[in-house]
């Protein structure tokens, strides 16, 4: 890509910004892959905060960051490179532009700043134990009485649940005849509302990150509803269409498949290295080249993006690329790491944890890592549906 002056200055700022900036102790925590906690992401957000760049999605009128779509892609790199977190996405990326957009001016006064300062954290929910690719078919009802609604149900994989004092909610609020996708409504929903629980689901990997919501009739004012009643589905679509850079994760893999080959040179392999080895190098090779053809599709869809198309079924593209992309350097980590991978010792993921590493330091992580990262290929709409999209929209079938 061929950067302008201002753009390449720009990437100068954001590295420099990074170099000073970006606290040591997180950037070790993720160098080492130990799971950062809301602590840590908290601190990075507010300081991105300070600097006006914490909402890139945001118009300026709101304390957006009125970044191209190329500088969007510049800070993304940079924060690869220098390990930094990208931001959580379901205040900033996803409920806050459901706000701006369809909020009224009450809500918007309300729940923007807090969500640009990173105070309030948000949670997402969609899903339930019967309604995740079939979204429509959720069953969580919001009853209308006097100026609330009651809310029961139950909501599923509610990423970072426990770490959230509000959720956003799709619901029902129509009548048993009322056409699945017209009955649907948006509401904003205080996680401390007496009736509503969180109890964890612990992934493959050990550690708490889903969780199931249960909301016992719970007493939500109406004046939490996002627009019209019957209209959160035409709201939820919007939030699930709106922009996503970075959906590939170009950067981020790039970086980890840098790592991954620095690792295997010290890696004993036969007489020599890993790194030596021809089935690997070959592994690496196939990978590199995917990576190098998802990275000029992505700056394809950039460059449409920039004269003012709308990013259309290709994101479904960038996303099946992007997750398997991932998820085989996930494997390729396990490659590297051998036996030492098979032991899991959580303690080992503790900064003061002061015993005996199995196995070279990142050994630890990469099962826990390549269980975990499975996710990619099924949330956010799963590759299956991706693949639906493309085959119905992309080649009309
Ligand atoms: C780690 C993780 C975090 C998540 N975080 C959140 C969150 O924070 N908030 C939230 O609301 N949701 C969240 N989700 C839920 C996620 O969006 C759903 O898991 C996803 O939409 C798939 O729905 P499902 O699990 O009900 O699977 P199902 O829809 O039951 O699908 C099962 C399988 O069938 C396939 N399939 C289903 N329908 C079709 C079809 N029509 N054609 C072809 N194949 C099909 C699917 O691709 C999948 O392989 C998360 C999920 C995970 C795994």
């Amino acid at each position: 890509m061929n950067l302008t002056h201002e753009e390449q200055a720009f990437r100068e700022e954001v590295r420099n910004f990074l170099e000073e900036n970006f606290p040591k102790d997180i950037q070790q925590k993720a160098r080492n892959h130990i799971p950062l906690s809301k602590d840590d992401h908290v601190r990075w957000q507010k300081i991105l905060f300070e600097k006006g760049w914490a909402a890139e999605n945001w118009p300026l009128e709101y304390g957006g960051t009125g970044w191209t779509h190329v500088q969007k892609h510049i800070f993304a790199e940079e924060c690869a490179q220098a390990y930094a977190p990208e931001v959580i996405a379901f205040g900033m990326r996803m409920v806050a532009p459901v706000i701006f957009t369809f909020g009224n001016e009450e809500q918007k006064k309300r729940f923007l700043p807090d969500i640009l300062a990173s105070n309030v954290w948000w949670c997402q929910g969609y899903s339930e134990p019967n309604a995740g690719s079939d979204l429509a078919s959720l069953k969580t009802t919001a009853t209308r009485d006097g100026d609330d609604y009651i809310v029961n149900g139950t909501k599923s994989w509610t990423t970072l649940g426990h770490w959230a004092d509000w959720i956003f909610c799709l619901v029902k609020t129509g009548g048993p005849d009322t056409k699945a996708q017209e009955s649907i409504s948006f509401l904003l929903i205080d996680m401390q509302t007496p009736g509503v629980t969180v109890s964890p689901i612990i992934t493959l990997d050990g550690r708490r990150e889903v969780n199931e919501v249960h909301f016992d009739n719970v007493r939500v004012p109406v004046v939490n509803r996002i627009g019209d009643e019957g209209k959160g589905w035409t709201y939820a679509k919007e939030l699930l269409t709106h922009e996503r850079t970075g959906i590939a994760r170009v950067a981020h893999s790039k970086v980890r498949l840098r790592d991954l080959k620095k690792l295997a040179r010290s890696t004993p392999s036969g007489d020599g290295t890993l790194a030596e080895d021809p089935i690997f190098r070959h592994k690496v090779a196939d990978i590199e080249l995917d990576l190098l053809a998802l990275e000029y599709t992505e700056l394809r869809t950039l460059a449409a993006v920039s004269t003012g198309k709308a990013p259309g079924p290709e994101s479904s593209i960038l996303k099946i690329k992007g997750s398997g992309i991932g998820q085989l350097i996930d494997e390729l980590y396990l490659e590297v790491a051998g036996h030492h991978a098979l032991p899991f010792v959580p303690e080992q993921f503790d900064m003061a944890f002061c015993g005996d590493f199995v196995g070279p330091w990142y050994a630890a992580d990469t099962a826990p890592h390549y269980f975990n990262y499975r996710k990619t290929t099924i949330y956010g709409g799963s590759n299956e549906i991706q693949k639906n999209i493309i085959s119905k929209f992309v080649l009309g079938l």
